[in-house]
């Protein structure tokens, strides 16, 4: 279940949080995400004690890396990478999102965590698939895997140029039933699209949380690109999600 917690201005899923795992959305009265200090901020502020904070510098791409930590700094930028997996403790990873699909992973069985940032490039190039891979292959069992779906916008919001929609309708067919028409207009299901590919991809429907709200429909929680980026710029900004194992 997605639930909402006041004292920290997030959301997060009772299905990740638990045990040494902590994780969250932001809501954007705690600020633009795309400014490191202001999620350093946050995760002081909330008392997250942690030895560095790891940024994706995210490209719309289906790019994942298993993460080890090797230096001391404070803070680390992956380049070019929207999906990133690790056992190490007490490292933060975070992905800035508005209207995109911020996806968490998490293993207690074998302490793996994972995040990626899933727009509808990522979610075209099935990146949550990789994640699911690369945490199989580094001994997780699909059926221990907890997988949250955080705040994006809805197909009510979401209509594409008849191009996209024809590429996805080829891709994945009507079955997904995530490509809906109305009024002559086209729009893609980015939610349901992404539960369908995790449930293609072998996981079980009640190991997956997700997320009701739509971005772009609710201006008070949540930045929206759609929405603000070219007629309200100045208002414009980005989510932060993040995940970490705090196990000492
Ligand atoms: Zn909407």
């Amino acid at each position: 279940m997605i639930q909402y917690q006041k004292q920290n201005n997030m959301f997060f899923s009772t299905l990740i949080n638990g045990g040494s795992v902590f994780s969250g959305y932001t809501e954007r009265s705690v600020g633009d995400g795309r400014h490191a200090d202001v999620i350093l901020s946050y995760l002081r502020i909330n008392q997250v004690i942690f030895k560095k904070l790891v940024l994706l510098e995210q490209i719309h791409s289906s790019n994942i890396v298993f993460f080890k930590n090797e230096n001391m700094s404070e803070i680390e930028r992956l380049p070019e990478v929207d999906g990133v997996v690790s056992s190490d403790r007490q490292i933060v990873f975070a992905i800035r999102t508005a209207d995109c699909i911020p996806i968490l992973y998490k293993d207690a069985a074998t302490g793996l965590i994972g995040i990626s940032h899933n727009g509808w490039r990522g979610t075209f190039k099935k990146i949550s698939q990789h994640i699911l891979d690369e945490m199989v292959k580094r001994g997780s069992d699909m059926s221990q895997i907890r997988v949250a779906i955080g705040p994006g916008i809805g197909s009510c919001c979401y209509d594409i140029e008849e191009d996209r929609h024809i590429e996805f309708l080829e891709e994945f067919g009507e079955d997904f039933h995530s490509f809906p028409m109305r009024g002559g207009r086209r729009y893609l299901n980015l939610l349901k699209l992404n539960v369908a590919l995790l449930i293609r991809a072998g996981l079980p429907l009640s190991n997956i949380d997700f997320f009701p709200f739509c971005t772009s429909c609710h201006k008070e929680k949540f930045f929206s690109f759609r929405r603000d980026y070219k007629k309200h710029h100045d208002q414009f900004g980005e989510m932060f999600s993040f995940i970490i194992n705090n196990e000492g």
